[in-house]
């Protein structure tokens, strides 16, 4: 006979590290207008207490991604307040349950303290979030469930992201999937701006997550719970989403745009928009251009002295 723990780890109890973008620019412009913050909010929340009560050895972990700082706002294995049922008798509000208000709370305090944090303006147009830093955090945590031994929920990360992607994050988000990808997490992503997120597309395609990008967001819930909430085993049998297309598109490490064409260092792989003498990444120097095979997938590489 297993042993009992053996049993309670199936392989449909999950772990969901939500990443939830909070960039007061992004929920203030007119790419967000048919959701309000508000409403995406009770969206999430509905979510994470559907997810909970799927299975009770389900863990849910909220992570704030604002603009310039990321925090924990959430994790249902600290939550003081046990079963997502039991109403919050102690505020008086009988209809909201326990988590709901913890998590209001914390992430009302994450939010301030991220808007006390602009000093600078975000400029023109709508500024990015900190998504490079919110998928670290998430990894970190996942990494550290890996530790407690072999038995423990299989982990995801979904990302509910509507910035604009920071092409100055390009490196350091790459470097989080690929991170993702070795560890055999997938990262899910729901685009709820105006566009497309390259950076999640990719994230997406490289781990073996699901790319989803709602039409209508007054049912986001819908989505969630239709999409998101199934569990890694059980995605077998369902019909997902197809990416329609993904946007492979670098950013070049020396003015950080998101370039076509470029050129690439022959040692480090950095990307470059125009020819350099020396690598500013590894210091390599580099002699004439090549035009080799890599020129099919639009860079030229460049070829260490
Ligand atoms: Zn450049
Ligand atoms: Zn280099």
């Amino acid at each position: 006979m297993a042993p009992i723990a053996s049993k309670l780890y199936t392989d449909d109890v999950s772990l969901v590290v939500l990443l939830l973008d909070t960039n007061p620019y992004f929920w203030t412009s007119s790419s967000s207008s048919s959701l309000s913050f508000s409403h995406f909010i009770s969206h999430v929340l509905s979510f994470v207490n559907s997810i909970l009560l799927l299975n009770q050895l389900n863990q849910v972990v909220i992570i704030a991604t604002g603009h310039n700082t990321c925090g924990y706002i959430y994790d249902s294995s600290l939550s003081s307040v046990s079963s997502s049922i039991s109403a919050n008798e102690s505020s008086g509000d009988a209809k909201m349950p326990a988590f709901c208000s913890e998590v209001l709370k914390s992430l009302e305090d994450f939010v301030k303290n991220d808007e006390s944090l602009s000093s600078v303006d975000a400029g023109n147009g709508v500024g990015s979030s900190l998504l490079s830093g919110s998928l670290s955090m998430a990894l970190c945590y996942v990494q550290r469930v890996f530790r407690t031994g072999p038995l423990h929920p299989q982990p995801r990360i979904l990302c509910l992201h509507g910035s604009p992607d920071g092409p100055e994050q390009y490196v350091a988000v790459m470097n989080s999937i690929f991170s993702a990808q070795r560890s055999m997490v997938p990262v899910d992503s729901c685009v709820i701006g105006a566009q497309h997120s390259a950076f999640l597309q990719q994230a997406s395609y490289i781990t073996g997550g699901v790319y989803l990008k709602p039409q209508y967001l007054d049912g986001l819930f819908q989505y969630l719970s239709t999409v998101f909430a199934t569990d890694l085993h059980s995605r077998k049998f369902i019909q997902l989403p197809k990416p329609v297309g993904v946007d492979f598109r670098a950013s070049c490490f020396c003015h950080k745009n998101t370039i076509d064409m470029g050129y690439i260092c022959s040692v480090c792989l950095s990307i470059f928009c125009m020819p350099h003498k020396k690598c500013s990444t590894c210091g390599s120097e580099y002699g004439q251009a090549q035009s080799d095979a890599s020129t099919l997938s639009g860079f030229y590489t460049f070829v260490a002295r």
